[in-house]
Formats: C-alpha cells, sequence, structure tokens
C-alpha cells in the first residue's frame, strides 16, 4: 500500500525576499542561500540552472500605486498616538515618540521578535508600528540614506511600497488589526531638513490581493533567473560577495541604490 503523501510545506518568505525578488530573483535566491549558511554553516543549493536564461525585468508585476498619498516635510504624530513595536535589531531609527508615549506590545519583546503569518508562511519586522489614537495600527519603515524630492522618479520607491504592503499583512495577523495603509518615512540624508517626506501606502483588498499574487508567484518560480543591469547589480550585496556571474556592473556598495535613485532625479 503507498504511503500517503506528504505536505510540503510552503517555502518560508519575508518582505525582504519580496524586494529581492522584484529587483531580481536570482538576487533572493542567493540571499536566501546566504542566510541559510550563517545560520547552519551550509549554504542552501540555489535552483537557478546553470543555462538559464537571464531577463529583462523580474517576473512579478507592480503593486497597485493609484492610491498611494505622498507627503511632503516632517512627519509628527499626536499626543494620543503610541508606539507599540520597534525593530530592536535596528539602530538608526527615528525618535518619534517621547517616553510617555511608548506602549511596547510585550507579545513581541522576546527576540527575535518576529511577527509571524502562518497562514501565508511569511514573517518579518517593520521598524516601527504605532497605534493611531491608541487604536489604528500603521506600519512604518524608515529609509535613513533615501532623499525625498521626487517620489516618483526615484528607483527605489516602488521596492518600499512591496515593504509597506508586506508590513501592513504581518501587522495584519500579528496583532489581529488590519492596518488601513503603511508608512515609508524617508530621512533627510543631506542634513538640512529639506528633504524630508513620508508615503502612505493604502492596504486594501487589491493590496492584500497583490500579496497574495506575489507570494504564489515567488513559490512557483523553479527558475529564479538573473536580472543583470546596472541599476540592480551596483547595489547588490551578493554581487559584493562575487557570489552572482550574470552581474552587469561593480558592486559600488549597500546604499547605491538610493544614492543612484536621488542622483538620477
Ligand atoms: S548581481 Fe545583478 S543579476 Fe546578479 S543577483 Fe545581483 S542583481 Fe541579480
Amino acid at each position: 500500500m503507498l504511503a500517503p503523501p506528504v505536505a510540503v510545506p510552503a517555502e518560508h518568505l519575508t518582505p525582504h525576499d519580496l524586494v529581492a525578488y522584484f529587483r531580481c530573483p536570482h538576487e533572493m535566491e542567493l540571499e536566501k542561500s546566504r542566510r541559510h549558511r550563517d545560520a547552519t554553516g551550509v549554504p542552501a543549493a540555489v535552483r537557478t540552472p546553470a543555462d538559464v536564461v537571464p531577463l529583462r525585468h523580474s517576473p512579478l508585476l507592480a503593486p497597485p500605486l493609484g492610491a498611494v498619498r505622498v507627503n511632503q516635510g516632517r512627519l509628527a504624530f499626536g499626543a494620543g498616538d503610541q508606539l507599540v513595536y520597534e525593530d530592536a535589531q535596528e539602530d538608526d531609527l527615528p525618535v518619534l515618540f517621547p517616553p510617555e508615549q511608548i506602549r511596547l506590545d510585550p507579545r513581541f519583546r522576546q527576540a527575535p521578535e518576529n511577527l509571524v503569518d502562518p497562514a501565508l508562511g511569511f514573517a518579518g519586522r517593520p521598524d516601527l508600528v504605532v497605534a493611531l489614537a491608541g487604536r489604528e495600527l500603521v506600519p512604518l519603515e524608515y529609509k535613513a540614506t533615501h532623499l525625498f524630492v521626487g517620489y516618483h522618479e526615484a528607483h527605489g520607491r516602488l521596492f518600499d511600497t512591496v515593504q509597506a504592503i508586506a508590513q501592513c499583512r504581518l501587522v495584519e495577523a500579528a496583532f489581529g488589526r488590519r492596518p488601513r495603509y503603511g508608512i515609508i518615512l524617508y530621512g533627510d540624508a543631506a542634513g538640512d531638513g529639506l528633504h524630508e517626506g513620508w508615503v502612505e501606502v493604502p492596504y486594501g483588498e487589491a493590496e492584500a490581493g497583490w500579496l497574495r499574487y506575489a507570494l504564489t508567484t515567488v513559490r512557483a518560480d523553479a527558475v529564479r533567473a538573473p536580472v543583470p543591469a546596472e541599476r540592480n547589480c551596483a547595489g547588490c550585496a551578493p554581487n559584493g560577495d562575487g557570489l552572482c556571474r550574470y552581474a552587469a556592473a561593480r558592486y559600488e556598495g549597500p546604499h547605491h541604490r538610493a544614492w543612484a535613485a536621488a542622483l538620477r532625479r
């Protein structure tokens, strides 16, 4: 008699996996292999075949962008708003709340503080989660090195939108309340206060549907093809480690993507 089939667990994914895949599926594959090596001492097998045909664009379609709200200036919260979650492993987060408005949820204060979505096989850590008026939850991602002027011209903003949608879903799964939107807060790398701003990325049915589509697309992709392009490769960490044989540009450092986007404006 045949043994009953064993269910194969869905591939574990994170918001960073989605962002990397959206740039270059092979980058995501190399990053996952490196993380496995760091955790176990042995790199995971990379599924990209040797005879892969590089792509011009990632197979992942862009998320909905029509209702994204762009705000110039300094982000400020009200006296009734509270900080309920903070990624303790990030050491350059902005101070947005006085001590009396910090009420970190004890469920997420034990390392590694991941927000987990068992239904979608998805986990990660927003930089911050804010409870507006003590209730409405908003995840916030901070981009310290991204100048803000010219939202739509900058190459990296679309990737930030992917991350915001993913963080909204994790907050919904972990806190049991669905955020209406997530925030991407852009820092002022020039230091003169002129380039700050933030973006509100809605999280409705269209965005939740896009996220399910994205996770399905990544898991169904058995090839994880490279997308060699200067805009991708110059800031690609596996390229910096000499791991990619398809690279279209020399590695220029971790902040290259942000700086390149700012310079193109
Ligand atoms: S170097 Fe370029 S092609 Fe290679 S993994 Fe990185 S982004 Fe993809």
